[in-house]
């Protein structure tokens, strides 16, 4: 399958990983919109929010903890997890992923 997130996720696609678990891959966004920018990518390949099933509960879970530890880690507790769904909402890489900005201040409602 030609998905940029799975080439990471194998090692094909270098990219600089901040945080891995048995779940989860999270990495330096390429084109970052925040002092700091970090994607939280499940290992399982999954098109967009609306292909999620019941059985992928634990994987969903995973990433909100994935957050937390990154949140942690690079000690932020004001951050921004956005995960775009479907073309008109911004979503680009057909592969899900949560959004994790930290760094500035951020706009609410959002644009
Ligand atoms: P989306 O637009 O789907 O919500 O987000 C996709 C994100 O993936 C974008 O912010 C884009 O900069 C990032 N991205 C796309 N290709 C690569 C890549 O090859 N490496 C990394 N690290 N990020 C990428
Ligand atoms: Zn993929």
């Amino acid at each position: 399958m030609d998905c940029i997130f799975c080439k990471i996720i194998n090692g094909e696609v270098r990219s600089n990983i901040v945080y891995e678990d048995d779940y989860v891959v999270a990495f330096n966004d390429l084109n970052p919109m925040a002092p700091t920018h970090i994607l939280i990518v499940p290992k399982k390949h999954i098109a967009t929010i609306l292909d999620i099933s019941d059985a992928d509960a634990d994987i969903i879970g995973k990433i909100n903890l994935a957050a937390k530890k990154i949140a942690e880690k690079f000690k932020f507790e004001d951050f921004r997890l956005v995960a775009n769904c479907g073309k008109d909402a911004g979503q680009s890489v057909f592969h899900i992923h949560y959004h994790f900005l930290a760094g500035r201040r951020f706009a609410w409602p959002p644009g």
